[in-house]
């Protein structure tokens, strides 16, 4: 059976292009340019990239940062949406014209005891957007068709791309942190993670304190349903925090282990610490008695499967979530990268091609 892709190679049998944010070396800045377009292979579509979310894990994959690198040459982004341009050989899971996300987890087996438990975002087989597989930082970006997720009607691009791991991974958060009304969550570090997180767990009834160096964003913060908002830079947040009563769960989303210990002392007797930042620096060290004598549970938390992204469109399609973004062209990603480095920017940015 002839495919769509081979139908169109066959007509246009030159190869086409496409420009794309590449890295070639870790020490240096991304590079714009023109490579081949992605051709779907069988179980994969094409997608042609609407919005696309830079995300501080496409920084870290950019500088090679973590324990397990990336192989460059390689295109970051798992914040893609756009539409299915192209399908592959037997892919039935969407339809040419569809919406749809392009999420961290590219890939995965599918039949593991992970993957058919729920936990398909710790399945060993599986790929990653923008790190293993090329990602949605160009103008196309190829996907396996059964690890994309369909955008609903009533979320607008510029708004899903956030969603795609920003969302997901802290609606996750708040799930894997157990968070029940009249709980008090803390958050630390309120960018494009942060300003979802306190959204999610005010949706789940907690009460949320905000943790931040800045003001704007604390602001942001208090705007989002934040209750409380404390600048670590002049107050303590663990003494801040512990006057109120101390926090039923932190979750720990700023790259920088000192907020991990913060957010440990800022939590209350049997409280949860949630790992969801990864900083550069790959250490924290937590003391043993206290946590044993508080029954303190410390849990990491990695991004969201398919279906808790389809729980997060859903909520912005009913109009719960707020996205706070600025949109740029992906000519400007270096600069865009030295900016959320430097905390300049208030939450997401998305490159709209
Ligand atoms: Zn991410
Ligand atoms: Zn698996």
């Amino acid at each position: 059976m002839a495919t769509i892709s081979e139908d169109r190679r066959a007509a246009y049998p030159e190869v086409e292009t496409m420009t794309a944010a590449v890295v070639h070396d870790f020490t240096e800045p991304l590079v714009l340019e023109t490579v081949p377009k992605p051709v779907a292979g069988p179980g994969e579509i094409v997608v042609r990239i609407e919005a696309s979310g830079l995300c501080h894990t496409d920084i870290h994959a950019a500088h090679g940062d973590w324990p397990v690198k990336p192989s460059p040459p390689f295109t970051p982004g798992h914040e893609g949406v756009g539409i299915v341009e192209e399908l592959g050989a037997g892919v039935t899971e969407v339809a040419l014209g569809d919406r749809v996300a392009l999420p961290w987890l590219g890939y995965a087996c599918g039949m593991c005891d992970y993957c058919v438990s729920g936990w398909e975002t710790l399945c060993l087989e599986q790929k990653n957007m923008g790190y293993s597989m090329d990602g949605g930082l160009a103008d196309y970006a190829k996907a396996h068709a059964r690890y994309v997720v369909r955008v609903p009607e009533g979320v607008e691009p510029a708004d899903a791309a956030p969603l795609t791991c920003a969302g997901v991974t802290t609606y996750k958060a708040i799930k894997v942190a157990g968070t029940r009304p009249s709980d008090l969550v803390a958050v630390f570090g309120v960018g494009g993670l942060g300003h979802l997180a306190i959204q999610y767990a005010a949706i789940a009834g907690a009460r949320v304190v905000a943790v931040d160096l800045f003001d704007e964003k604390l602001e942001l913060a208090r705007e989002l349903g934040a209750e409380f908002a404390v600048n670590a830079a002049t107050t303590d947040p663990v003494e801040y925090i512990q006057a109120l009563g101390g926090a039923d769960q932190a979750i720990a989303l700023a790259v920088s282990p000192s907020a991990f210990r913060q957010a440990y002392g800022s939590l209350r007797r049997g409280g949860t610490l949630v790992f969801v930042a990864l900083p550069a620096e790959n250490h924290v060290e937590l003391p043993i008695f206290e946590t044993v004598l508080n029954a303190i549970t410390v849990v990491g938390s990695i991004v969201g499967t398919r279906r808790d992204l389809r729980e997060v469109f859903e909520l912005h399609a009913a109009g719960k979530t707020r996205v706070i973004r600025e949109t740029r062209s992906l000519g400007e990603i270096n600069e865009a990268i030295a900016d959320v480095e430097a905390g300049r920017v208030p939450a997401r940015i998305v490159f709209e091609p």
